[in-house]
């Protein structure tokens, strides 16, 4: 299978990282809608939020502690952020690579579009 985002976590495909461990990176996005947008994933792959199971509990918790933790790193925990995780088409999910959007840097809409 020819994935991009494993592709960046098996740095086959260049990535501007901004944390990595064993089980998770953090990387701009290539295309950001925000001052600050950065995705998180699992090097493991994982299609999407309905491809997680029991066992990937912690790993998801992880994720997210990240997340908060780059928001810091990226001086947008103290104005906001959001997290978003997009899941098949009419959410928008167009990577098939579970990630989690971490957006800020500016004023959100809210409803999302
Ligand atoms: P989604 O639409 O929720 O699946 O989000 C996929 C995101 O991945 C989009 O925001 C893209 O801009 C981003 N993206 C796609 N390819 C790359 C890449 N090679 N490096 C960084 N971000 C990427
Ligand atoms: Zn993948």
């Amino acid at each position: 299978m020819d994935c991009v985002f494993c592709r960046i976590s098996q740095d086959k495909t260049p990535a501007k990282k901004i944390y990595q461990d064993n089980d998770i990176i953090a990387f701009h996005d290539i295309n950001p809608q925000a001052p600050v947008h950065v995705l998180i994933i699992s090097r493991r792959h994982l299609t999407n939020l309905l491809d997680v199971n029991s066992q990937d509990e912690s790993l998801i918790g992880r994720m997210l502690v990240v997340a908060t933790q780059v928001a810091k790193k990226l001086n947008v925990s103290e104005t906001g952020f959001r997290i978003v995780i997009n899941t098949n088409k009419d959410a928008g999910q167009s990577i098939d690579h579970l990630h989690i959007h971490l957006l800020g840097g500016r004023k959100m809409q809210w409803p999302p579009g």
